[in-house]
């Protein structure tokens, strides 16, 4: 097996992090300070540095963002990201509480896993659309968890269906070939 360090061409740090830009690596720091035109470009990679006077802002920078990534997921979990509360939800001071009609979510996995019912007749008789449906059935949300950067975080707000409900149902959605979009 072969490493590929890629090496930063203007100040010679190696890590796979390194990005491209007008077809060179660089560094996350000297990709945050290159210019956007590409005769700038070239001139800034050729006046070239020492990766060990970039340290003290790596180490910097990588702090930072961690900060801001731990206070986005917070929000998430808060639910302070959501413009729009799922089906089932209100949004209270930036909360989700359970809807009036948060019964209705259980129903719909139920019906949807154990009736013959198919999605068409599902959604019409929740007044939803089929793509509503959809995603209504592969919802996190409803497990009581939230969906962030692509991973997902234990929320603050109640779960609506059960976990062993919610895997059966997407089981059965694999199972009909069901895509989500
Ligand atoms: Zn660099």
């Amino acid at each position: 097996m072969v490493f590929f360090m890629k090496e930063c061409i203007k100040c010679g740090y190696q890590s796979e992090q390194n990005k491209e830009k007008f077809q060179e690596i660089l560094c996350d720091i000297c990709y945050a300070f290159a210019p956007s035109s590409e005769g700038l470009f070239k001139q800034y990679i050729q006046d070239k540095t020492n990766w060990k006077l970039l340290e003290t802002f790596r180490k910097h920078s990588e702090l930072r963002g961690e900060t801001q990534k731990k206070g986005m997921i917070k929000k998430a979990t808060d639910g302070n990201l959501m413009s729009r509360a799922p089906f089932g939800y209100n949004i209270e001071n930036k909360k989700l509480i359970p809807a009036g009609n948060s019964k209705e979510v259980e129903d719909i996995f139920e019906e949807f896993l154990n009736s013959g019912i198919s999605l068409t007749q599902l959604s019409k008789k929740h007044g939803l659309s089929v793509n509503g449906l959809k995603k209504i059935l592969t919802n996190f949300t409803y497990l009581g968890k939230i969906k962030f950067n692509n991973q997902t975080h234990e929320g603050t707000h109640k779960p609506l269906v059960s976990s062993i409900l919610f895997n059966h149902v997407q089981d059965k959605l694999e199972k009909l070939g069901i895509k989500i979009v």
